[in-house]
């Protein structure tokens, strides 16, 4: 008897064979091989995913306001989204700050790593803080301006402008609720049947997951810095972790238990290959059309929520790097400032983190550009990013997940709040 493998369960064995066929590569010092023949393959796949993205952005939002048929139910569902988005954001961000004050991760870092990590990644930062400074130097509502594109065309051709195309999107679907049912009738049915279309086309994406993880994977380990360096990173990189694990094992089950009364085992083995990809692509955006599909098809969240929560979600609410951003900012301060930060300050990063979370595109490191302002605004030395350069790539990948389970998370609870959450329907396999 042969039984289908599940589709998390190929990406997982994908994501470790890669990593041990990257160890053995780096062992052989065989790394140029990999990049140059097995790296490219993950690469295509992240474009797979990222081509595929703001296409099912637009008609799946489209759809989804469409059947809302009522604008006061969008903004029912907006303010839910925004509150709740901004409330895990928050609570992220102090839980980040309370770990970092408690384990204090920058006194265990010693001169002569301190000294060496700032002479080698220097350039690194350097270059984060100049995209930061570029980020910078508009006016406060600049964030408002760039939300409202002056060409919708530009906007799409964009990945990092899906604010913009979600919001002329949001103003079609609001325009579709309001003219003549009969007129609206025949666009909505022709973005039904395109939105089948593209569901389809993740679905022929996703076959080639399993091969796309074990290229980026083993490319990753070829790429990343040696042990050593990482070590001295170590407590570092646990203090994110083990906040980033709270989130993912308390808060989150929590949320669904109590908010959505949704088992939160079954919700992770629902949404387990988006959380897989979100690892291995260090990509909320990329990660998307997953999400998308997990969500909807197999928690059971109708598509007129998802398509509205999850696109916002993955651009705003980033739970994960806020909270890494509250440790960094805290840690860094600790092995570069002779005092510690006082609390009106701490305060401050709980502001600057939550922005600076919301303002991060969805992309790899995103997170570290916005850093630099967090960083800037508490006074803390912004040439310090070079301490924690070298073990960024993993703890991106990490705060990815969250931040994806996170975007599931609310979109779950949104549903359920508006009798719109039909749980686990009849699994599909991917
Ligand atoms: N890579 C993260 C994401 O796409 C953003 C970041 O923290 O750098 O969600």
């Amino acid at each position: 008897m042969t039984r289908k493998l599940e589709l998390h369960w190929k990406i997982l064995i994908g994501m470790i064979t890669g990593l041990l066929f990257g160890l053995i590569m780096k062992n052989l010092e065989l790394n140029g091989l990999v990049v140059d023949w097995i790296k490219p393959f993950g690469t295509i796949f992240i474009n797979l995913l990222k081509m595929i993205a703001v296409p099912l952005i637009v008609v799946s939002l489209i759809v989804g306001l469409a059947d809302l048929k009522d604008i006061s139910k969008l903004s029912k569902l907006g303010g839910r989204t925004v509150l709740i988005y901004l409330g895990t954001t928050i609570f992220a961000v102090s839980l980040g700050l309370v770990l970092a004050n408690i384990v204090k991760p920058g006194r265990f870092i010693n001169g002569a790593s301190r000294q060496s990590l700032l002479e080698s990644f220097s350039g690194d930062a350097s270059q984060k803080i100049e995209l930061a400074e570029r980020a910078k130097m508009s006016g406060p509502l600049q964030p408002m301006i760039d939300i409202v594109p002056d060409n919708f065309f530009q906007a799409l051709s964009d990945n990092g402008s899906m604010l913009q195309v979600i919001f002329f999107v949001i103003l079609l679907g609001i325009g579709l609720i309001l003219i003549e049912e009969e007129k609206a009738k025949p666009v909505v049915d022709f973005f039904k049947g395109l939105n089948e279309v593209i569901m389809k086309i993740i679905d022929i994406i996703m076959l080639f997951s399993p091969y796309g993880v074990f290229s980026l994977m083993a490319a990753l380990m070829v790429e990343i810095p040696d042990f050593t360096t990482l070590a001295a990173l170590g407590i570092y990189g646990l203090t994110v972790l083990f906040g980033l694990l709270i989130m993912i094992f308390v808060l989150y089950p929590t949320l669904l238990m109590v908010f959505a009364k949704v088992n939160p085992i079954r919700f992770f083995k629902a949404i387990a290959p988006a959380q897989l990809l979100a690892f291995s692509t260090s990509s909320s955006a990329a990660t998307l059309p997953v999400t998308m599909e997990c969500v909807t098809e197999h928690v059971g969240v109708d598509e007129e929520v998802s398509s509205f929560i999850l696109p916002l979600g993955a651009t705003v609410n980033m739970d994960g790097t806020s909270m890494y951003q509250a440790v960094a900012a805290i840690f860094i301060a600790q092995a570069m400032l002779p005092q510690a930060l006082d609390l009106q300050t701490q305060l401050m990063i709980v502001v600057t983190a939550t922005l600076a979370s919301i303002g991060s595109a969805a992309v790899p490191s995103a997170g570290m550009v916005m850093l630099v302002i967090v960083l800037g605004q508490a006074g803390i030395p912004e040439a310090g990013l070079a301490l924690i350069f070298a073990i960024d790539r993993p703890l991106d990948m990490c705060r990815t997940v969250v931040n994806v389970t996170s975007d599931a998370t609310v979109a779950t609870i949104v549903a359920k709040s508006v009798g719109k959450l039909n749980q686990f329907p009849q699994d599909k396999k991917l």
